[in-house]
């Protein structure tokens, strides 16, 4: 489990944090924890999201097990840096949907002293690196890799399969379209799809 270091309050040092993982994998109630912690350590702090994802609730970060904190929907990377001055903590959920720019705006908020969370899928429904994650995870202090549980075999899963056919990228209030599976049974299962297609 992640734990905060203790850093000196008169110098403050940023940092950036990344959560990522599959559906399922508890990113957002990891996200909420690390949040709602900096809260009661009497921090500012202040939560995006991508307004894109409207799934639940349109201000708030809701995940699966229905843990609610407050967050702001933008539509632009730019925007974070006009919105979060003078914060302490900036935390961004389904950050993979984000613009690349959002590379650039983590770095400049880390550079100035500020801690940012941010969590996003780390692979998309095809198993390829999805969006700004990549270069979000190779700029970041510390990285941790959330799993879900396969339901067929009951081994940790880290991908996203999609259920239905659709070639979109980005599908969103479809919860039920996706299940997390493990390595093997993602690979039966796309030779299986694959097969079906021929
Ligand atoms: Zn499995």
């Amino acid at each position: 489990m992640f734990l905060e270091s203790k850093s000196d309050r008169n110098q403050q040092i940023g940092w950036i944090e990344v959560i990522c993982g599959s559906m399922f994998s508890g990113k957002t109630e990891e996200l909420i924890r690390r949040i709602n912690r900096a809260i009661f350590a009497k921090q500012k702090v202040e939560i995006f999201k991508p307004a894109i994802d409207t799934r639940y609730d349109e201000e708030d970060v809701v995940s699966h097990n229905e843990n609610a904190i407050h967050s702001t929907p933008i539509n632009n990377s730019s925007e974070i840096l006009l919105l979060a001055s003078n914060v302490q903590v900036v935390g961004i959920d389904e950050v993979q949907f984000f613009d690349n720019g959002i590379v650039n705006v983590c770095n400049t908020l880390a550079n100035n002293g500020v801690r940012v969370i941010v969590a996003g899928l780390d692979m998309d429904y095809l198993g390829q690196p999805f969006g700004p994650m990549p270069q979000l995870l190779a700029t970041a202090e510390y990285v941790t890799k959330v799993h879900a549980i396969c339901p067929k075999c009951g081994n940790l899963a880290q991908y996203s399969h999609r259920t239905i056919h659709s070639d979109k990228l980005v599908m969103l209030g479809e919860q039920s379209s996706y299940e997390p599976l493990c390595r093997h049974c993602y690979n039966l299962v796309r030779a299986e799809e694959q097969k079906n297609k021929e």
